[in-house]
């Protein structure tokens, strides 16, 4: 990465964070416990929901979601083919068969209209995207699960914060958010479940810790799926920090659609009506009708000291592990893939200067040579 002087990701944690991991290991109290206590209650909080149970990571909170739901093998899931890969290995660890409803370009999410066509006797779970930090289309989609009898789980992992008709992604079904290092809030490594399910929580719990209720006492075939509490100390701190963040992360927005949006062939992203969008990305299209393509662009910027990313180069089915696999239903997409084709993620990110966002503005109007 020789040469980006603006990163498209940047980690910045300080005193409080140092303090807090400090205390933890002053403490000798490692493994989980009251840190992960006062994570869990930020992300009650954050999403209003009863329950938060801590995991090790956003895929393990896919995989313990769907045990919790009591997916069973054979069992099917509809999902967004436009997505992390982790939304169709959880699925697939679970025993779960993965089939893909396309997306919509304004908001790269599941289409709602699209989805009743996916739904076989054998659905049991809708899995919602909520890509770049856009919350996907609740409004629609949970109705729709509900009429069905299908499960919500929420992937959640890039959108901590982001509403739909003011109400927090997370809190429609079962909310699957991540920690990992380059996302809103980071623990290094790390997962966050939310729901309003008492019963749910309860075996999400179980399952985290071996099925064990009281010492050596097992009701389920569990795992070990916690958080340390030297991670949630990471934590802590970002997550009281959430709105600062989150506010830095929409100006920036709001400054590069400021000076791009009159750009032909480059589609800035759409906050769509009733949304607050957290923007873990600013996910812009270069089309056809742009002077150079997606990859060019991508090239132009680095040499312009800019970073850039492409989150996702392919639909997530359009790879040999997955056309072989018996448990992903594969089905040409083609929202997904013109998506893939033309998507690019410049700088957003909180620790931006305005320097630097007039700097990425500048870069991008260069190659469009505008
Ligand atoms: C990051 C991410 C995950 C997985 O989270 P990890 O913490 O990396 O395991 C799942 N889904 C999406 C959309 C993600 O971006």
């Amino acid at each position: 990465m020789s040469g980006i002087e603006v990163p498209v990701t940047a980690v910045r944690l300080g005193q409080e964070e140092e303090q807090l991991v400090l205390s933890v290991l002053r403490s000798g109290h490692l493994a989980q416990g009251p840190m992960v206590e006062r994570l869990e209650a930020q992300f009650r909080e954050l999403t209003g929901t009863a329950h938060a149970v801590a995991v090790d990571n956003g895929t393990t909170a896919l995989v313990a979601a769907f045990q919790a739901v009591g997916l069973q093998p054979g069992d099917e899931v509809v999902t967004s083919p436009f997505t992390f890969v982790a939304t169709v290995n959880a699925a697939l660890e679970a025993g779960a068969i993965v089939r893909f409803a396309d997306i919509g370009l304004d908001d790269f999410a599941l289409s709602p209209s699209l989805v009743e066509g996916c739904i076989t006797g054998r659905t049991r779970a809708l899995v919602p995207v909520h890509l770049y930090g856009q919350a996907a289309d609740m409004t629609a989609l949970a109705p729709l699960a509900a009429r069905h009898g299908l499960a919500v789980v929420e992937d959640a992992a890039q959108a901590h914060g982001a509403t739909i008709g003011g109400r927090p992604v997370g809190s429609f079904g079962v909310g699957c958010f991540s920690l990992y290092a380059t996302k809103n809030v980071t623990t290094g490594e790390g997962g966050m479940i939310t729901t309003d399910d008492d019963g749910l929580a309860d075996r999400l719990r179980l399952l985290r810790n071996q099925g064990m209720r009281a010492r050596y006492e097992y009701e389920l075939a569990g795992h070990n799926y916690r958080m340390t509490d030297l991670q949630a100390a990471v934590g802590i701190p970002q997550m009281a920090r959430l709105d600062e963040l989150t506010e830095r992360r929409r100006a920036n927005a709001a400054a590069l659609t400021e000076g791009l949006a009159d750009l032909d062939g480059l589609v800035v992203p759409r906050e769509m009506a009733g949304r607050r969008h957290v923007y873990h990305q600013y996910t812009v299209r270069v089309t056809a009708d742009a002077p150079l393509d997606r990859d060019a662009l991508a090239k132009a910027l680095a040499g312009a000291g800019v970073g850039s990313g492409v989150y996702y180069p392919r639909a997530v089915y359009d790879y040999d592990c997955y056309r072989g696999h018996p448990g992903v239903v594969v089905d040409h997409c083609p929202g997904a893939e013109a998506a893939a084709r033309e998507v690019l993620s410049l700088p957003v990110h909180p620790h931006l200067t305005s320097v630097d966002v007039e700097r990425v503005i500048a870069a991008v109007r260069r190659a469009f040579g505008a």
